[in-house]
């Protein structure tokens, strides 16, 4: 069975068409990578399937572990399992990040039936998942997000997966501004939590990620929708000849 089946997606964003048929299939324990020009639709794609606000599909289907993704509120997609990073950007001053995520793990265990767990064993594991991606134990503590840089927030987000233990995890240009030690920090974080049971949506505009977290499948996303799907290769081909040799209306974009 699919994790995730996306069957001729149309989606809006103020009346302006953005996606444009985007069909995808992502089988348990995949990584697909999604590539593409600027504009071509990669973030609308992850807010579309997060159920951000604002984003109107238009035509299409979505079915996410047997459901129908498209009927269920952003929390509901969270608790099915459904974790987008960035979903959290923003600060949330006087809530401690710790706080945050004791509710946020609170909800999808007893969404699981699973027992809550105590404030001890959830601090335990915490640390640990902040030792895991290299950040300083004060981050707990802190206001969710305040004052965090860009690469603070980026480890923040793999901690929140590694104790969220997501199903699909979308990850949306997680590389950009990431230093060579912290993209590394970041991809062994997503390695680690690679598994039979759980996809990742890699979204990134440069193949280097693709070398630390090494995808099944690469798609190129234009104009919204999927216009080229092969391997890892054709990261690398798209490297080497840019977005035109697909589509020569697209030579240039950046
Ligand atoms: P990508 O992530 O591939 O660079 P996006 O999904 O962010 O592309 O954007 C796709 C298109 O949708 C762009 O043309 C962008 O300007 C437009 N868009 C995205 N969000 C909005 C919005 N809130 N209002 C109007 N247009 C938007
Ligand atoms: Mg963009
Ligand atoms: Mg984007």
């Amino acid at each position: 069975e699919n994790m995730l089946s996306i069957k001729n997606l149309h989606a809006s964003v103020e009346d302006k068409s953005i996606l444009q048929g985007l069909s995808l299939e992502i089988k348990p324990g995949e990584v697909h990578a999604i590539m593409g020009p600027n504009g071509s639709g990669k973030s609308t794609t992850g807010h579309v399937l997060s159920g951000r606000d604002g984003y109107e599909v238009t035509e299409g289907s979505v079915g996410f572990l047997g459901k129908d993704l498209l009927a269920l509120d952003t929390e509901e997609r969270a608790r099915e399992g459904l974790f987008l990073a960035f979903q959290y950007p923003v600060e949330i001053p006087g809530v401690s990040n710790m706080e945050f995520m004791k509710a946020a793990v609170d909800a999808v265990r007893e969404h699981r039936g699973e027992p809550a767990l105590d404030s001890v064993s959830f601090m335990k594991m915490a640390r640990e998942y902040c030792k895991a991606v290299n950040l300083d134990q004060n981050f707990l503590k802190r206001g969710v997000n305040e004052g965090f840089s860009g690469g603070e927030k980026k480890r923040n987000e793999i901690m929140q997966m590694m104790l969220l233990q997501p199903k699909l995890c979308i990850l949306d240009e997680t590389d950009s501004g990431l230093d060579i030690d912290a993209l590394q920090v970041v991809a062994d974080g997503v390695n680690a939590l690679r598994s039979a049971d759980r996809s990742f949506i890699v979204v990134t505009h440069y193949q280097r990620l693709l070398n630390y977290i090494e995808p099944d499948f690469v798609h190129v996303l234009a104009k919204g929708k999927i216009i080229k799907s092969g391997d890892k290769s054709l990261a690398l081909e798209l490297e080497e000849k840019g977005y035109g040799w697909l589509d020569p209306s697209l030579s240039g974009a950046v």
